[in-house]
């Protein structure tokens, strides 16, 4: 089988030939169809966090495919139906955190395409316990982003506590914000989003934002004040001053959910504005099984739209150039069935 390889940090990866990985006790092997490139694989690739994957790995959290075998002990999944493998690759399930709906924050998880190898290839493992069944009519392709930047988002939303009478900023629309503000629209909200490409912001437009804010020219802040500021931001641009733009222009009460991960970052809080206004800032990483399968039943209801663009693996380093580049329509997708 094909696999995209990341062989050292920060360089281009390598298309490799592999054999087939052989699926475990409690495993299966997936054919992967569709394969979405999230930052957080470039993030991945380039090494850029505390806790690092060990090159060479297969990065990809968003794959989608076909049981092709079971493993040992594998009696609910069955060959030829179609799972996702996504970033929570497997946790515990015995600890404080597995046992009171958090497995998010599992200690023992293994995340897909960073300490195991993940969907950038033909074939991948899956624990079969976390591979998310896709429900019928869920295209592979459009079931790709969901995998993370939907379960991300929609789990956000749910931090966020967000209700019909408040204001959310989604900063940043791309493969996470375009979905965020979707589920901030059936959470019933008013949405401002942000972006610096024209792009973004057209499609943020056309996604139902209420509102939109360039940050190269507009004083996100200053603007999201003047509609009362946010009750909550939602920070999904890779950018420390995206970051402290968003908690500027939430009002009194309002939270901050920090999402995105750029390299190295750190924002600066003010204490005494945090204590007079009461405001929070808290964590949001990816969502439970229980969150993708919510995220699959509102695609299937047809109560979202996955903006996508696919293309071959082959073009796996192009596609992170344009990623970092922000020329993209929000996701792009792996078609594993597409040949290069
Ligand atoms: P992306 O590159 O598709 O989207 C980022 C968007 O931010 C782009 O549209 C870009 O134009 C915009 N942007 C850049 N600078 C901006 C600014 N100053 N103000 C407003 N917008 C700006 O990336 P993505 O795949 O959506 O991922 C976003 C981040 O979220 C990455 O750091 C990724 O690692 C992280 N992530 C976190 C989780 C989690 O569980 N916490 C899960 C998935 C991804
Ligand atoms: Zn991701
Ligand atoms: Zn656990």
């Amino acid at each position: 089988m094909k696999a995209a390889v990341v062989r050292a940090f920060g360089e281009p990866l390598v298309i490799e030939e592999r054999p087939d990985p052989e699926p475990g006790p409690g495993q299966v092997l997936v054919r992967v169809e569709a394969s979405g490139l999230c930052h957080t694989d470039i993030h991945a690739a380039h090494g850029d966090w505390p806790v690092k994957p060990n090159p060479p790995f297969v990065p990809g959290h968003e794959g989608v495919g076909l049981v092709e075998r079971l493993g040992d002990g594998v009696t609910h999944l069955s060959v030829g139906q179609r799972v996702a493998v996504p970033w929570l690759g497997r946790a515990c399930g015995r600890c404080e955190h597995c046992r009171t709906g958090w497995e998010t924050l599992c200690e023992q998880q293994i995340n897909t395409g960073y300490g195991c190898d993940g969907g950038y290839a033909e074939k991948t493992l899956a624990w079969a316990d976390f591979a998310q069944p896709v429900p019928d009519g869920v295209s592979a392709l459009d079931a790709a982003p969901l995998t993370c930047a939907g379960v991300t988002t929609y789990k956000a939303l749910k931090v966020a506590a967000v209700q019909p009478t408040q204001l959310v900023a989604i900063s940043g629309v791309g493969g996470l914000g375009h979905l965020a503000l979707q589920y901030a629209k059936i959470a019933g909200a008013t949405v401002a989003a942000i972006d610096v490409t024209d792009e973004k912001l057209e499609l943020a437009a056309e996604l139902g934002a209420d509102f939109v804010i360039d940050a190269r020219k507009d004083d996100v802040a200053e603007v999201l004040k003047q509609h009362g500021g946010a009750h909550a931001a939602i920070a999904l641009a890779v950018n420390e001053a995206a970051f402290e733009a968003a908690y500027a222009g939430l009002r009194r009460g309002g939270k901050l959910v920090m999402v995105a991960l750029p390299a190295h970052g750190t924002v600066r809080v003010p204490i005494f504005d945090t204590v007079l206004n009461g405001t929070s800032v808290v964590g949001s990483i990816v969502g439970t099984r229980q969150d993708l399968a919510e995220v699959f039943q509102l695609h299937a209801a047809g109560r979202t739209r996955v903006v996508r663009e696919s293309r071959p693996l082959a073009t796996v380093n192009d596609s992170i150039e344009d990623v970092l580049r922000g020329d993209v329509r929000a996701r792009i997708v792996f078609d594993m069935g597409a040949g290069g």
